[in-house]
Formats: C-alpha cells, structure tokens, sequence
C-alpha cells in the first residue's frame, strides 16, 4: 500500500475523525485499573457521560461495539418471550430487531419505507392494539426506536414515541438507539423520558470503536431486577459497587476512557448547544450541495433528514459504489456505502463529529470531482451553493 500524502478524510458516519487532542489522550501509558489514579479517571467517564446523555440516573460503559449495547440493553430489561415492538427505520432498526430475536424475545415491528423516520402515529397504534388485547397490559414489553437512522439519513422525534406511550398508557420501556445522534444531535435521556439509551464511542463522540454505553431510567433498572435473560458480562448491577468509586468489575478499556474524558472536555468547551447548532449548520449546507446536484436525497421529509449524515440517492442505473470507489482511489476521501436494501443504490456523507466548515467543503469538493469523473447525471454547483450556504450563516462559525 502506497502512502498517501495529507489527511485522510474519513466522512464515513462513524468511525469518524478521531482529534488528536483524543489521540494524544489514548495515547498515554496504560495505568493500573485498580490503582488509585484509575478512580478519578472512572468518575470522570461515568459522570461526563451522564452530562451528555443528560440524566441524572446511572450510565454503563462497556468495552464494546454499539451491538452489545444494544445486547446490554435487552439482557438487563427483558425475559424470554417477551414482545418487543421494533420500528424498522432501516438497516440498523433490522440488526437491532436480528438480536432481540437471538436472545429469545418475540419481535413486533412496524415496517418502515426506509425513507424517513419513525411515525408515531403507528407506535401508537400498536400499543393501542396490544394494550386492548386482553386483559392487564398486554404482552408488549418494550418499544425499541432509533434517534437516528444510520442508514438511511433519518432522524426520528423521540419524544412523540415518548407521547405515543404515554398517550396508549401503555407501560412499556422505552429503548433508544443514539449511537449515530449522541453528541451530534439535541438528546435528553431523563427529559424525554427514554428507559433505555444505547451509544457507542465511534461517531459523535469522536473516539475510535469500542466504547458502548447504555443510560438507564430507573423503572430500566426496576426492570432489571426480574429480567430473567442470561447475563454475565453485560450485567447493569455487577457494575453498581465498582462503579461508585469510579471502578469497573472486569478491566475496562483503560485507554479509551483516556479518550473518553477527553473528548468530553472538548464537548464542553465548545458547549453542548454549539456543538448541535454546528451539526446543524453542515448538514444544511451538505444538502444545499445535494439539491445543486440534482441528486435526490434518501430520506424524504425534509423534516427528518439527519444533522448527522445525509444519504444521497445515485441516478437510476448508476453504481454508488463504483462512485465511492473512484472518490476513495482519487481523492483519498471515505464515504459511507448503502447497506441491506440500499446497498449500491446511495452512498452517504458523514458530517458528524470532529469536523468543521472546510472538512464538509473538501469532501463535497471530492464528491462532486468524483460525479463528474463518473460521467453520472448531474450538476455542477454543489461545492458553490455549500458555500453560500456557510458565508451567509456564521452563526457558529470560531468565536471573534
Ligand atoms: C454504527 C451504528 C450501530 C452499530 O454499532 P457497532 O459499533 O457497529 O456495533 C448501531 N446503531 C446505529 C444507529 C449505528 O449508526
């Protein structure tokens, strides 16, 4: 493999670019997990992270891909045969749903057109259904959503599914995957009332892999007191007498929470609230490009398209593959490939995480190269259009 000069540019949505204030942390020497140093190191991890999830009740982290904690999370809640409601937004919803049923749990899912976010108009529904069933609360026992659909560039209003419960009376929890918004986008764990919050380190958080984290209400972890799943390793209250004085009962992933509380204090400097108003403001932009182009944009409604990616649709017998493929060989720029049903049909640009004006006005420089090398129907003027966009809204451009 040839080195290639400057810096790659990972515009994948998650992994994303890892700051070097985050490298230089990870990159400490690795301390004793049960010293007196570790302590505050822990603290500082579960107590950031119960500022970003924003609760007030308790946080695990796991050394783990954003699939085990989403294992964590039904494990920790839920008994063999119990119903979970799954609303398939997408290829990450459907994953999600593939490991509820490996663990034994009935699923319901309400299908989804993989084009937009979730209708919780249907949510309530079924709840309303299953509630009037029989007799007592019916069988459904928890309600999984995704905050953000990685796959298809959706975001979903959680606290209308919140309302949709409430409104159904329906007991069931309420479990929430933000491994593709937490960081990125407005997310209020106790605020919107969500039993149940999965995150991983990859995407907004600015980590590499393999940090997870589940937030848990604490009807979540009244439920897990009867969950009768197998559990070993992913077990909340193993982690309750360690995790009081900042330590863990297996040996955490020391020099990833290295990364963790520094990327944390990056969050807070910046400010929460700026950190989503510039998500925000990139994804305008990378959609002003889209719309120049004359490309279409997978999720419709404009009001769920995501802040932090937007999947873009290639022209009808035009490979998105062979596209990222050029990009990546030309341009040394990684863009996000279409999965399960969407596959070769849209690629995906990140703007998540670690990145600012120009990094989105490089990449979308790339993506629009890469079209008009492709020969694929288009039109020029995306990179200008993004760029108009950015001069007339410095809302949250560098502080003067
Ligand atoms: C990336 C992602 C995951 C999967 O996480 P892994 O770390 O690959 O296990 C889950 N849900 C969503 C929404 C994601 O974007």
């Amino acid at each position: 493999m040839r080195s290639r000069p400057g810096r790659h540019f990972l515009q994948i949505p998650g992994p994303t670019n890892v700051p070097d204030r985050v490298l230089g942390a990870i990159g400490r020497p690795t301390i004793d997990h049960r010293g007196p140093e570790f302590a505050a190191l822990g603290r500082a991890c579960l107590d950031g992270m119960r500022r970003i999830f924003r609760t007030a009740g308790r946080v695990c982290i796991f050394p783990a891909s954003g699939t085990g904690a989403w294992e964590a999370a039904l494990v920790n809640t839920l008994s063999r045969g119990d119903r979970v409601l799954v609303y398939e937004t997408g290829h990450f919803a459907r994953l999600w749903a593939e490991v509820a049923r490996r663990l034994g749990l009935e699923v319901e899912t309400i299908e989804g057109d993989w084009r937009s976010g979730v209708d919780a108009g249907a949510v309530e529904e079924a709840l309303a259904r299953d509630a009037g069933a029989g007799a007592g609360a019916g069988a459904i026992r928890a309600v999984a959503v995704l905050h953000n659909e990685t796959s298809t560039g959706a975001a979903s209003d959680v606290p209308a599914v919140r309302r949709a419960l409430d409104a159904s009376g329906h007991p069931a929890l309420l479990l929430v995957d933000t491994v593709s918004s937490l960081a990125s986008l407005p997310y209020e764990h106790d605020g919107w009332g969500v039993d149940v919050t999965v995150a991983g380190s990859q995407k907004g958080l600015m980590l590499p892999p393999g940090l997870g984290f589940n937030a848990v209400s604490e009807k979540a972890w009244r439920a897990s007191a009867d969950a009768k799943l197998a559990r070993s390793y992913w077990d909340w209250r193993a982690m309750e007498d360690p995790n009081a004085s900042g330590y863990f009962p297996f040996t955490p992933a020391t020099n990833l929470l290295f990364g963790l509380r520094e990327a944390i204090a990056m969050l807070e400097e910046e400010g929460l609230e700026r950190v989503f108003a510039r998500h925000r403001r990139l994804a305008a932009a990378t959609r002003r490009a889209v719309q120049a182009w004359g490309l279409d944009f997978n999720c419709r409604p404009p009001e769920h398209r995501s802040a932090s990616l937007t999947a873009v649709r290639m022209p009808d017998g035009w490979s998105a593959d062979a596209l990222r493929a050029l990009i990546l060989e030309r341009f040394d720029v990684s863009l996000g490939n279409g999965l399960g049903k969407l596959q070769d049909r849209v690629f995906r640009i990140g703007h998540l995480g670690d990145l600012n004006d120009v990094t989105v006005l490089g990449t979308l420089a790339a993506v629009e190269m890469g079209l008009s090398l492709a020969g694929a129907p288009f039109q020029r003027g995306g990179v200008d259009a993004a760029m108009d966009q950015l001069a007339a809204d410095p809302a949250t451009g560098p502080e003067p």
